[in-house]
């Protein structure tokens, strides 16, 4: 594994292995992720995520085009994530909702375009709904989004699709979906130490499925994010700190081995140009089977996104 490692996707195309992740909480100054996204490119980072609802995608997008324009890159070069966020969750939406991503970035195309979050804003006697298979039937909107989503792919606007936040069920609804012409690529989720993931995993090792991990170094702790207070800060744990320190790695390159190790594709944001360097440094190195077990046995199922909203 190398940084320019790569996984295959059921589609035919691939994803890097490492992705750049964009999102920051609201006390940010959107102008951050312009600079920080110039210098993840420009220290190595080929794969981007990004999505409308972190209402950067503009300081996103320009900070691809300059890596572009002095030569750093070719768009071809990059592998860049969007995802649909739930205003747009209604067929006819979808391509408008690509196409504002699309516009703020100043792109062509995505290479991948995710559904958000499984979320269904039907209103059914007055209450949100979710997406969950007893509250579905064929009349719901909701089987044709990924549908309109297959359209996006068919117009050469994204290369392949997926979804993000689904479980196994609800992944089930769109795989039996009748007239599935493309089966989503990877789901995108929160993925840690703390939340191993195991039987996701493996349900979408059968199905084809990459799993693509997000907090993997426990979240930037975004009360907005439903972050609580008190809960275990990820970087500090004594056994992820024990095995950093004997073998000479920072506890965040630790914790990103770990699942890439795992066969999980993992995202990693920072804003810090040393924590951006620094979570790329972990191909050089290979934790063991007894320091994997370790790290395996710190599973609390334990989520840092809440997501309220
Ligand atoms: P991460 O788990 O990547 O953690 C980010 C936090 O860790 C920041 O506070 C950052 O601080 C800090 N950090 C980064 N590197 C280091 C390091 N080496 N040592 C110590 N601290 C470090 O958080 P996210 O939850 O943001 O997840 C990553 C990405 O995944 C997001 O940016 C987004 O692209 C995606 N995501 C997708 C979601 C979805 O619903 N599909 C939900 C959540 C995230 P600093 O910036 O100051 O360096």
């Amino acid at each position: 594994m190398s940084v320019s490692s790569h996984t295959s996707l059921n589609d035919g195309n691939r994803i890097p292995v490492i992705g750049f992740g964009t999102y920051a909480p609201e006390t940010y100054p959107k102008s951050k992720a312009e600079e920080a996204t110039e210098l993840a490119i420009k220290v190595g980072y080929r794969h981007i995520d990004g999505a409308y609802m972190y209402s950067n995608e503009a300081e996103v997008g320009r900070a691809i085009h300059k890596k572009i324009s002095d030569g750093t890159i070719r768009r071809e070069d990059l592998f860049l994530t969007g995802k649909l966020w739930c205003t747009f969750h209604r067929p006819n939406l979808v391509q408008k909702g690509l196409q504002r991503s699309l516009e703020a970035l100043n792109m062509k195309y995505l290479d991948l375009f995710l559904i958000h979050v499984p979320v269904e804003f039907q209103v059914i006697s007055g209450k949100q709904i979710s997406w969950d298979g007893a509250l579905l039937n064929s009349s719901l909107p909701f089987r044709n989004i990924f549908q309109a989503m297959e359209q996006c792919k068919d117009a050469g606007l994204v290369k392949s699709i997926g979804v993000s936040n689904f479980n196994r069920r609800q992944l089930e609804l769109i795989l039996k979906k009748r007239g599935l012409k493309y089966k989503p690529v990877c789901n995108q989720v929160e993925c840690h130490v703390y939340l191993n993931q195991e039987k996701l995993l493996k349900f979408c090792n059968e199905n084809d499925i990459v799993l693509v991990a997000y907090s993997v170094l426990g979240s930037s702790r975004d009360v907005t994010f439903g972050v609580a207070v008190g809960c275990p800060v990820l970087l500090e744990d004594p056994v992820l700190n024990g095995i950093a320190q004997r073998i000479g790695r920072t506890p965040a390159q630790v914790a990103l081995r770990y699942l890439l190790q795992r066969g999980i594709v993992v995202l990693a944001k920072s804003y810090t140009e040393h924590r951006i360097k620094e979570n790329l440094q972990v191909f050089d190195f290979q934790l063991g089977e007894e320091d994997m077990k370790s790290l395996y046995a710190l599973n609390k199922n334990m989520r840092y996104g809440k997501m309220p909203m």
